[in-house]
């Protein structure tokens, strides 16, 4: 989709958080070969908490417009915020974003929107999060504001990643989530991988099961606040399974990404 000046009238009398602000893009970084990060530029941007996420609406010169919702990757900080988005196959909106988008380039986005998948450094407890896929978005905004914040607020919590990806390839923020599970930062981050290992590969490679979540998790007598992300199938069946395994409904919150787990 070839993208015009988006710049739309802003309603009179809608509360600045559902404003459509321009956003153009400072900076785009491959992260994987189906995913990029895009750093943008919001001026009016109000500021997030970590979890939340906007609408996008791309318009087309003959006035065309698709809209959709993408996770905040980065910590709160003002006038800027990144997405990172995986592009879907015949995706309208996403091979646009994940594609085609250049430095330079604008389009409107509102937000932030969501009260309830929400973490902030002062939430007390360990923080157990999983991810599939591109699930990983609004929890590497959490492990990000947890670096920044966490440490300033006494000791950091301990926190516990299981991340689902295809294959190492398709691992987002692979490098980043090493460093920030460096020593002494109380995070731990497990990897699985469901199709296809590179050599050598000694870590997990199965779809996440009861048994990872019992071993690689946090246990339930801990209390962890527990953040799930991904395709709706693995959101449906990891939180089906930690109440099983005894964790409470009240501290899993989940967001759904999409349709199908393919
Ligand atoms: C709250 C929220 C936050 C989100 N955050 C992110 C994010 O940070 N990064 C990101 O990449 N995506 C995110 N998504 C998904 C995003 O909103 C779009 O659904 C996705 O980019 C596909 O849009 P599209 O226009 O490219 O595909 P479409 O043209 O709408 O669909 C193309 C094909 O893909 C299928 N499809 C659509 N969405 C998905 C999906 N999510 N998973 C699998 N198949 C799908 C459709 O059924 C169709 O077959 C989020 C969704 C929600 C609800």
């Amino acid at each position: 989709m070839t993208v015009t000046d988006t710049r739309g009238p802003i309603a009179p009398g809608l509360a600045p958080k559902k404003r459509w602000l321009t956003a153009t893009v400072r900076e785009v970084t491959i992260e994987t070969p189906r995913v990029r990060s895009l750093v943008l530029d919001v001026p009016g941007w109000p500021g997030h908490r970590a979890g939340q996420h906007v609408d996008v609406r791309l318009t087309a010169p003959d006035g065309y417009q698709a809209q959709r919702s993408y996770s905040i990757a980065s910590a709160p900080a003002a006038n800027t915020i990144t997405l990172t988005v995986e592009m879907l196959p015949d995706g309208e909106v996403s091979s646009y974003l994940a594609g085609e988008v250049q430095v330079g380039d604008k389009f409107e986005l509102r937000g932030p929107i969501g009260g309830y998948f929400v973490w902030t450094p002062e939430l007390e407890g360990p923080v157990f999060l999983v991810a599939g896929g591109s699930g990983i978005v609004p929890l590497m905004a959490i492990l990000r504001e947890r670096a920044a914040k966490g440490a300033l607020l006494g000791a950091m919590q301990p926190a516990r990643l299981i991340y689902s990806s295809r294959t190492y390839e398709d691992i987002i923020y692979r490098a980043e989530l090493e460093q920030l599970a460096g020593p002494g930062t109380g995070l731990a981050v497990v990897h699985t991988l469901t199709r296809g290992t590179p050599a050598g590969w000694t870590g997990l490679a199965r779809r996440i099961d009861a048994m990872m979540l019992a071993e690689a998790g946090i246990p339930p007598d801990q209390m962890p606040r527990i953040f799930i992300c991904g395709p709706t199938p693995l959101v449906e069946t990891v939180a089906f399974t930690l109440r099983e395994l005894g964790h409470s409904l009240k501290l899993i919150k989940t967001e759904r990404f999409g349709p199908t787990g393919k």
